[in-house]
């Protein structure tokens, strides 16, 4: 048979299977696996484990501090181009109960949609993987490339351990690229690259009065008011533009390549549309700042600001106490310890009154793939041969995701492409994988496989 003849075949077993690819995914939905409740998580690791075993990859359930890490592995030749699937197991709480249409871990298809709570969020992506591998295994007698699967346990949990899990097994995970697929196309059922996400790190702040509120009239002037404190100290650090003014904030942010600037001018833009999906009426900025602001550059948000009395009639206090809570959005190179220091630094100098605690919500470290990666093309062309459409780059992703320990521990570059529909609902009631969506990711991830096996014979 001839490669395309192979690839072909591949391609048509993928599509022979499509009812026992759905029925796996029932299967593995139906089990709960909750991280941030221990519930069903290390019986749905098991069940992963078996899945894969069954379909001839050695897996193997590792333990971790906190929910286990299902680890397999397909290794064709050592001394093959070595690519490691990354994913997690588990999934969100699902309350709101009330608001699902069917139960959460009853996985029920309705209008070309297979609903439930881990369909697309990251049960249904990351097992694709394992069918695109299954289905080559069966064609060929083997993947073209050498593969790694790592699927955690605690991603919605913030990922705690998968640095040390990382670490531990660093020569167990050595590979030439990480490949992830979580997350939705673009709204137009496009395919998407992502190279990068940004980091973020918590940070609340405490301003302390005197130690009860006192009376504004018969005290005004003379006890101090911790909102002048704190939103004296706000306004030092942000500018009305959004410029950080601490000391040292920018040092390490990685400057905006050209080919970066090149790929986020072909990005789709639409400022009334894209305006209107964030409540607002139009984005007020260029395509270019548009999308640098929410991909490339660093954000200091204050997610949330409280104190005194802002009830019915009035209450004319000096309020004991102010407190706000930070997240702060950062891109490569920025590192959040070094962060919360300047921070820290910034605070001390300006008033030393206000206590600034970092911490709160899991911190994830920024990280950034560069766009000439020669995995780049290879993985865009595997996306354009299933979707018949090109994929958009992004050279960053806006959120967080724990991508860091992959340059971070074994130096190795890592590329998303999302496979849900981008209406997917994740982390929302009637969560869903739209079918088609499903199986073209299956397709997707074998095309992937070829295209990097070709990538690495060309080299
Ligand atoms: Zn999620």
């Amino acid at each position: 048979m001839s490669d395309s003849e192979v690839r072909a075949n591949v391609h048509r077993v993928i599509d022979e299977r499509s009812e026992s690819h759905l029925q796996d995914l029932c299967t593995l939905v139906a089990q709960p696996s909750i991280s941030a409740h221990d519930e069903g998580v290390k019986e749905c690791a098991q069940l992963l484990a078996d899945m894969m075993k069954k379909r001839g990859i050695a897996a193997e359930v590792i333990p971790t501090p906190g929910q286990p890490v299902v680890y397999g592995e397909l290794i064709e030749d050592p001394n093959a181009f070595t690519l490691l699937c990354y994913g997690h197991y588990d999934v969100q709480p699902t309350d709101p109960l009330d608001l699902w249409e069917s139960p959460p871990f009853e996985p029920t298809l309705r209008d070309g949609r297979l609903y439930g709570r881990g369909t697309g969020d990251n049960k249904g992506q990351l097992i694709a993987h394992v069918f695109a591998a299954s289905a080559w295994k069966e064609v060929a007698g083997r993947v073209p490339i050498n593969l790694k699967f790592v699927f955690e346990g605690e991603e919605e949990s913030g990922s705690p351990n998968l640095g040390h899990f990382v670490r531990e097994h660093k020569d167990r995970l050595a590979c030439d690229l990480v490949y992830i697929s979580d997350g939705g196309l673009h709204p137009s059922g496009d395919p998407v690259i992502s190279l990068g996400n940004r980091g973020v790190v918590g940070i609340t702040m405490v301003a302390e009065g005197a130690d009860r509120d006192n009376h504004s009239g018969n005290k005004g002037g003379v006890v101090p008011n911790p909102v002048w404190m704190l939103t004296h100290l706000l306004a030092t650090m942000v500018d009305p533009e959004g410029n950080v003014l601490i000391d040292g904030f920018y040092d390490d942010v990685r400057p905006i390549t050209e080919v970066e600037t090149d790929l986020v001018a072909r990005l789709p833009f639409d400022p009334v549309e894209f305006g209107q999906t964030m409540g607002v009426p139009r984005v007020e900025y260029s395509q270019q700042e548009y999308y640098q602001r929410i991909m490339l550059k660093p954000y200091f948000n204050i997610s949330g600001i409280s104190s005194g009395y802002v009830g019915p009639g009035s209450k004319t206090i000096i309020p004991a106490t102010a407190e706000c809570r930070i997240d702060v959005r950062m891109v490569a190179d920025q590192r959040t310890a070094d962060i919360v220091e300047k921070v820290k630094r910034h605070a001390a100098a300006v008033d030393p009154r206000v206590r600034v605690i970092a911490g709160g919500m899991g911190a994830m470290e920024p990280s950034r793939t560069a766009p000439d990666h020669p995995a780049v093309p290879a993985v865009a062309r595997a996306l354009e041969e299933v979707h018949g459409t090109p994929a958009h780059i992004n050279a960053s992703g806006g959120g967080s995701l724990p991508n860091a320990v992959w340059p971070g521990i074994l130096g190795t570059s890592h590329i998303g492409a999302p496979y849900a529909n981008a209406d997917e609902n994740n982390h929302s009631p009637n969560e869903n994988l739209a079918v088609d969506c499903f199986h073209r990711g299956i397709h997707a991830s074998a095309e992937v496989f070829w295209h990097l096996g070709q990538m690495a014979e060309d080299a």
